[in-house]
C-alpha cells in the first residue's frame, strides 16, 4: 500500500532539494502517493497567502508531510509559514538529530545527539508588549501593584511554560530514547535563575523520568551544556529543551556536525508530522542546482522511520553516509575548498545516493 504524503516543495532552493529527496525516497522501493501542495513566498506573490488552506487540509488528512524550506521576508506583514504550520497543526516537538558522518570536516566527530525542542511556548509564544504603548503601560502598572518594577522605557516579552506543554515534550523525548535504544535524556534549562518557568520544566522532566526507569536521566544548565557540548560531545545523547534554548542549541548542533547542509529535522504533534531541514531557503542559490540536499534527505529518513519503514530508512541513511564518506560526488559545501571544480550539483548528489542504494 502506498503512503499518502503531503509534498511541499517550498521556495528558493526548496523545489530542487525536494525533488532530489523525492527521487531518493522513491528509490528505496517504498511506495508513495504524493499530494503536492504549495507554500512560501511564490505562493504569496501569486495568491496573497503563503500558507493556503488546501495545504493545511492536506496535512490534516495525510498526517505526514515533507517540506522544502520557505522564505520569510523581514519587516513585512508576511507570517512565517513554519510558525503558522506549528500553530495550526500543534506540532509541539521539533526533533533535530545532529550526527557527525564520517568524511565531513568537523572538530566534533564524536557528535551524535538528538535535540527535542518544545515548539509552542516560552518566549516564542508571541505575547509581547511594545515599548511606549498603552498595553505596555497597563501591564507595567499591574506589575508595579505586585511589587515588580519594570523600567518605563522597556519592551516586554512574556515567557509562559506549562506543566502540560513540558510534560508532552519530555515524554516525547523519552519515548524516542526507548524506541531507538538511546541511553540518556538530558533536560536543559536555566532553573537556577527562572525558578517558576525553567524550574517548572525541570520539575516536570524529573517526574516524567520516573516513568521511564530504563533510560538514564540528568539535567544541565544551558550555558554549562554549551560549554560541555563542545568539549565532551560524546557524553550527550537526547537533549530536551524549552523553545528558546532549543532553537539556539539546534544551530550549535548543526555547526558541530559540519554545517546546515547536513542538519535534518521534524516538527511532530499527536496528529501530524512535517519533515524538513533545519536550514532556510538559501535564496541566493535558487535554480542553480548547487546546494546540498543531505539535510532534507535525512529528514526523509526520519519520515520513513515515522512511517515504520525502518529497513528502507537504514538503507537510505547508509547510502547517504557512504556518498559523504567517499567525498567524490558531493556538493561544494562538503569539499575541502568551496570552489572545488569536482563538486557536483543537488541532482547529481541524488543520483550518487540512488546508485549507492542499488549497490547495497
Ligand atoms: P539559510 O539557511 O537559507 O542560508 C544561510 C546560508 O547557509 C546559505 O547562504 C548557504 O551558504 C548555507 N546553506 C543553507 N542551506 C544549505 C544547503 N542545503 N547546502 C549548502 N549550503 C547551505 O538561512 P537564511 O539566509 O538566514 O534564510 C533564508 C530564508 O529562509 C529566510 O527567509 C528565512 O526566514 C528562511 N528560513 C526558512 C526555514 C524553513 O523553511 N524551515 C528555516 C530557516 C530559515
Amino acid at each position: 500500500m502506498a503512503y499518502e504524503v503531503t509534498f511541499i516543495p517550498g521556495d528558493g532552493t526548496g523545489p530542487e532539494l525536494a525533488e532530489a529527496t523525492r527521487r531518493v525516497l522513491e528509490a528505496t522501493g517504498v511506495e508513495f502517493r504524493w499530494d503536492r501542495q504549495e507554500a512560501g513566498i511564490d505562493e504569496y506573490e501569486k495568491h496573497g497567502n503563503p500558507l493556503p488552506e488546501p495545504t493545511l487540509e492536506s496535512l490534516r488528512r495525510t498526517g505526514v508531510g515533507i517540506k522544502g524550506p520557505t522564505t520569510t521576508p523581514v519587516g513585512t506583514g508576511f507570517r512565517s509559514v513554519n510558525v503558522a504550520l506549528r500553530k495550526e497543526l500543534d506540532l509541539y516537538a521539533c526533533i533535530r538529530p545532529c550526527k557527525a558522518y564520517e568524511g565531513v570536516r568537523t572538530r566534533f566527530p564524536e557528535t551524535d545527539i538528538v535535540i527535542f525542542r518544545e515548539n509552542t511556548e516560552d518566549l516564542y509564544a508571541g505575547i509581547e508588549f511594545e515599548r511606549g504603548t498603552e498595553d505596555n503601560a497597563k501591564l507595567r502598572e499591574f506589575l508595579a501593584g505586585l511589587g515588580a518594577k519594570v523600567r518605563e522605557d522597556s519592551g516586554i516579552s512574556i515567557k509562559p511554560i506549562s506543566v502540560s506543554g513540558s510534560e508532552r515534550i519530555v515524554e516525547a523525548a523519552f519515548r524516542y530514547a526507548e524506541r531507538y535504544g538511546r541511553r540518556k535524556v538530558t533536560a536543559v534549562h536555566k532553573a537556577n535563575i527562572m525558578k517558576f518557568t525553567d524550574g517548572l520544566f525541570l520539575e516536570v522532566a524529573r517526574e516524567v523520568a520516573k516513568r521511564h526507569p530504563d533510560v538514564e536521566f540528568d539535567d544541565r544548565i544551558v550555558d554549562n551544556l554549551c560549554n560541555q557540548l563542545v568539549s565532551r560531545p560524546e557524553e550527550y545523547d537526547v537533549l530536551v529543551l524549552p523553545n528558546l534554548y532549543g532553537d539556539i542549541v539546534s544551530d550549535l548542533g548543526a555547526g558541530m556536525i559540519g554545517g546546515l547542509g547536513l542538519a535534518p529535522g521534524a516538527n511532530v504533534g499527536d496528529r501530524a508530522a512535517v519533515f524538513e531541514a533545519t536550514h532556510g531557503s538559501a535564496p541566493k542559490y535558487k535554480g542553480q542546482n548547487k546546494v546540498n540536499p543531505t539535510a532534507l534527505m535525512l529528514s526523509g529518513v526520519m519520515m520513513l522511520r515515522h512511517l515504520g519503514e525502518e529497513e528502507a530508512a537504514d538503507r537510505m541513511e547508509r547510502a547517504i553516509a557512504e556518498v559523504i564518506r567517499k567525498g567524490e560526488r558531493v556538493t561544494y559545501d562538503l569539499k575541502p575548498r568551496r570552489d572545488d571544480p569536482t563538486a557536483v550539483g543537488t541532482s547529481e548528489f541524488a543520483d550518487a545516493v540512488i546508485e549507492e542504494m542499488e549497490r547495497q
